[in-house]
This record gives C-alpha cells, structure tokens and sequence, in this order.
C-alpha cells in the first residue's frame, strides 16, 4: 500500500485508524443481514480434563465469513454488537446453533457459549435458553455458559433471577477471563459459579512468572471453597498443562490440545478418543 507517510508513524496510524473505522462502521450496517444470509458461525474449541488430557467439552466461538472481508473474528464485531443491541438476536442465534451441533456429539461432552451481559439486560437468556434446549433436545447440563466478569458488574437482581432459573433446569456457568479487568472477590460470594475459568494471560505467564503460579493456585483454592471447577484457558504447551494439573486444575484448553475447529472435528475426536465413561 503506497501511502507517502515520509516516515511519519502518524500518518500510518491515522491511515490504519480510518481504514479500521471504515470496516467496522461497514461491519456494523451488514450485520443485521449477514445473519439473515446465514454468514455467521461456530467454531468448537476442544476442552479437555487436565488429569489425563481427555475431551470433555468444546467452547462455541463464533466467526463472520464476511463475502468481502473474509473470516472476521469476534474481536471486530462483538463490540460492535453490543453498541448496538445487535448481539441479542446473534447471541441467541449462537445458542441455538451451540445446542444443536452438540446433539451430534457423544452426550457426555458439554457445549460452552459466550454471554454478553446485554443478553440478559436487554432480553430473558431464560426464554432464549428453554427454546434453544427444547429445539435441539440437548440436556441441560450439558450447556454451559461463559459470562465475563464485566458483566458482573451492573449486577442485578434481574441477571441474578436468571442465573438461578438456568441453574434451576440444569444449565451450568462458568466465570469467563477471571483475574482480568474487574474482578471482584465479592461476585464469587454472591453468585452462584460452576466453573472459573483462569484468564489465558496468566496461563502464558506461568512457566516464568512466579507470580502468576501464586495467582492461579490461590484461584483454585478459592474456586475449591466455593465449589467451582477451574478451567485454565491457552495452554500452549505441555509444561503449562503439567503445572495447571499439578496444581489441580480440572479442565483447560488451549492451542496445544486444539484450535476452535468445525463441530463435526469435534464429533470425530470424541469418536477417536475411547469413551472412559464407558470403558
Ligand atoms: P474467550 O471466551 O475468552 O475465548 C478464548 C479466546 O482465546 C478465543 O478467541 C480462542 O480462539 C483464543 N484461544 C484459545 N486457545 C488459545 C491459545 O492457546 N493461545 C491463544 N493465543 N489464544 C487462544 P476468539 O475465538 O477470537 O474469541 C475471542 C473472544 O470473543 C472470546 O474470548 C469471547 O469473549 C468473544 N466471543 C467469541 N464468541 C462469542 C459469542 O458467541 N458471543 C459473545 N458474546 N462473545 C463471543
Ligand atoms: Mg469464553
Ligand atoms: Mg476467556
Ligand atoms: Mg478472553
């Protein structure tokens, strides 16, 4: 791209801003018809138990094959969602699809979903919930959800009513990304968790942070006292998975068990892989 920026970081960055400008605000006017066109999909990210390395489960991230841009990734688009309360019908769209593609699978693997805090300000995760469980026919415990601590912060006894009710059919939640941004002790008391799930920078950390190994045990013992299971998320390599299992971690994912792939890889690993429950 033949830009005359003379050097100048400036006028680079400007012309990078305004082209990213441009895109989102083009992202922004084609969503509402990309999802109509069917342009959006999951990718299954594998989960595995830290003890033995064993599938348990995938996380449904969501991807735009954009007919232009090809595939953009959720870090260009969900904020844009949720500016514009767009995420409602995509997230609920991503339930429904989350559910049904896990049906495929063998039933003791769970599905995870990404929740914005919208979706339970701005309409009833409940309904979205019960319809998207009654279409498909997956149990319900088999359906996790991932909510970001920041959306923990405006709690109310709205979000809180909802959370009970989910966990009332059996759906299970998982706090998302915990140690980043705006962790509160205090939300661990006050809600109801399955699962905590260790933010992946303090995973990176680990081989050559003490700090972040002191982080990551005293988040288990903590998740321990309140009955929740860990899951650490990017794992790269085999030397953080032997010190996350050590420190008894029950669950994790990362590029070195597997990138987010298409469900139906899902289903052919899980057939690959010897049914424990069943051995
Ligand atoms: P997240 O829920 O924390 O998801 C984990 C992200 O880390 C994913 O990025 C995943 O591809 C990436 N990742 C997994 N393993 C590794 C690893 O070993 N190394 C590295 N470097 N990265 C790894 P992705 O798919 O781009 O998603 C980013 C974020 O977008 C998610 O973070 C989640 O907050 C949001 N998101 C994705 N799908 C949805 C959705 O359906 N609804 C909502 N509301 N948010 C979503
Ligand atoms: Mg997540
Ligand atoms: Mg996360
Ligand atoms: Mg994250």
């Amino acid at each position: 791209h033949a830009r005359k920026s003379a050097g100048s970081g400036y006028s680079l960055h400007d012309s990078d801003e305004a082209r990213r400008q441009i895109r989102a605000r083009a992202l922004e006017a084609e969503m509402k018809g990309a999802l109509a066109a069917g342009q959006f999909f999951l990718l299954y990210q594998p989960q595995v138990a830290l003890a033995d390395g064993h599938l348990t489960g995938a996380e449904a991230l969501v991807r735009w094959r954009h007919p232009e841009f090809g595939v953009v990734p959720p870090f260009e688009f969900i904020e844009i969602a949720e500016a514009s309360g767009f995420i409602c019908p995509l997230g609920a769209f991503v339930v429904e699809e989350a559910c049904r593609q896990a049906t495929g699978w063998p039933e003791h693997l769970s599905v995870s979903v990404n929740v914005s805090p919208l979706q339970f300000t701005r309409m009833d995760m409940v309904t979205v919930v019960r319809k998207a469980l009654a279409e498909s026919g997956l149990s319900p415990e088999r359906l996790h959800l991932e909510i970001t601590e920041s959306a923990f912060l405006d709690v109310s006894d709205e979000i809180l009513a909802q959370l009970a009710a989910l966990r009332a059919l059996g759906v299970k939640i998982a706090l998302d990304d915990f140690g980043t941004g705006y962790s509160s002790l205090g939300y661990l008391a006050r809600f109801p968790l399955d699962f905590i799930k260790i933010d992946q920078s303090f995973v990176r950390r680990l081989a050559t942070d003490p700090a972040s190994l002191t982080i990551v045990g005293a988040v288990k013992s903590l998740a321990a006292g309140f009955g929740a299971r860990v899951v650490c998320e990017g794992i790269e390599g085999e030397a953080e998975w032997q010190i996350l299992a050590a420190l008894g971690c029950e669950e994790g994912q990362g590029y070195y068990f597997g990138k987010p792939q298409p469900g139906e890889d899902i289903r052919l690993a899980a057939a690959r892989v010897p049914d424990r429950k069943r051995a």
